[in-house]
């Protein structure tokens, strides 16, 4: 095994734990500033979000918080010049506060490491926020590549993710493993390239996972 390939979002860190905290927070924010419930504020993001998404789905713009709150600006017929950078940045800010690693990761990077087994970064979204939350993340040292969604211009299970991944590790299909939560995204679509997958699930002792199956 030469390199495992880990996705980022509630694989490494609870993505639900933090996106709750910050939309909390801009629920907050947008309701003192538009003068409208925090519900409605959580009804406009919902929107928001299904017009992103109508627009540029599938891609990593699609998860774009900075559209979003452009977009509830146009929605709630407000200049978004004077409202979109403050309430991204209040989300981002909090989301970050609250990231933290599972407690399997650093043990089992620390291994890999000394196995001189490359890690991995696979992940669906823009490359300047993920970069954000590895360095909030304290696991950079670790990381030997990185491949977003945002670079490759479709996002998994699409097979250029996963080849841009080997490409960058110098790898066989053969020589990887992938680790995801999701089912679908990370572990199909590496199955489909000949990737062996393993499912995250919170609270598996990873490091023991992966010994067992060769590493
Ligand atoms: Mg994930």
């Amino acid at each position: 095994m030469k390199t495992i390939i880990f996705d980022l979002d509630d694989t490494i860190y609870s993505y639900k734990d933090c996106n709750y905290a910050a939309e909390k927070a801009l629920y907050r924010k947008i309701s003192q500033d538009c003068l409208i419930t925090e519900d409605e504020a959580a009804q406009y993001l919902k929107f928001a979000k299904r017009g992103v998404k109508d627009l540029v789905g599938g891609t990593a713009a699609e998860h774009n918080r900075f559209l979003y709150m452009q977009y509830i600006c146009e929605l709630l017929k407000i200049y978004p010049f004077r409202y979109a950078y403050n309430w991204y940045r209040i989300y981002w800010d909090i989301f970050l506060n609250v990231c933290y690693p599972y407690e399997y990761v650093i043990p089992t990077f620390e291994y890999l490491a000394k196995k001189e087994i490359k890690i991995g970064i696979l992940t669906d979204l823009t490359v300047y926020i993920q970069f954000k939350k590895i360095k909030k993340l304290q696991i950079e040292k670790y990381i030997d590549y990185i491949v977003t969604s945002e670079e490759v211009g479709c996002e998994k299970p699409h097979e250029k993710m996963f080849l841009k991944a080997l490409e960058k590790a110098h790898c066989a299909p053969s020589e990887a493993f992938m680790l995801g939560d999701s089912l679908e995204k990370d572990i199909l679509g590496a199955k489909a390239c000949g990737i062996e997958g393993i499912l995250y699930k919170n609270g598996v002792n990873v490091l023991d996972l992966l010994k067992k199956m060769g590493c």
